[in-house]
């Protein structure tokens, strides 16, 4: 089993607090999907998300997932990856690190920040651009599907 960065005790701490402080009820609802969305290493879709929550709260519905997921991450608690799919991929690792993401199953794995070298610009930006954070997605194959025969 991978043992998640942070415990999910923490981020929910940060969750409650960045939720108060904003004002923000937490009510159940938002706490278990906020939940699920911490607890998982794979950077899941709102429809995983919903899938789960559902079993929690069967009458929920996949707009509400979809509203919260837009609440939780205009208040910085999820960051969006892109991972080359139609559907959106949300994580809840606000620390530093990067991505390796699967070109044939999609799966984004995260990559700790020290495994790849500072970046560094080599020559000035082509033009102003303020910049927040580097982050460096490796394309490949993962090893289920580097496994599969064609
Ligand atoms: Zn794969
Ligand atoms: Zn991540």
């Amino acid at each position: 089993m991978e043992t998640l960065p942070q415990p999910l005790e923490q981020r929910m701490a940060r969750f409650r607090d960045c939720c108060l402080s904003h004002g923000l009820a937490v009510t159940h609802q938002r706490a278990v999907i906020y939940q699920e969305l911490a607890g998982s290493m794979e950077h899941p879709s709102p429809e995983m998300i919903y899938e789960r929550v559902r079993a929690r709260i069967p009458d929920i519905s996949l707009a509400t997932v979809y509203k919260s997921i837009k609440t939780f991450a205009d208040l910085g608690l999820l960051r969006e990856v892109n991972p080359f799919t139609e559907s959106q991929r949300w994580d809840a690792n606000l620390d530093p690190h990067h991505h390796l993401i699967c070109t044939r199953c999609k799966s984004v794995t995260d990559l700790p920040e020290a495994t790849v070298a500072p970046i560094e610009f080599r020559t000035p930006l082509p033009e102003p651009f303020q910049v927040q954070r580097l982050s460096v997605e490796v394309l490949g194959l993962c090893v289920a599907c580097a496994a599969l025969k064609k």
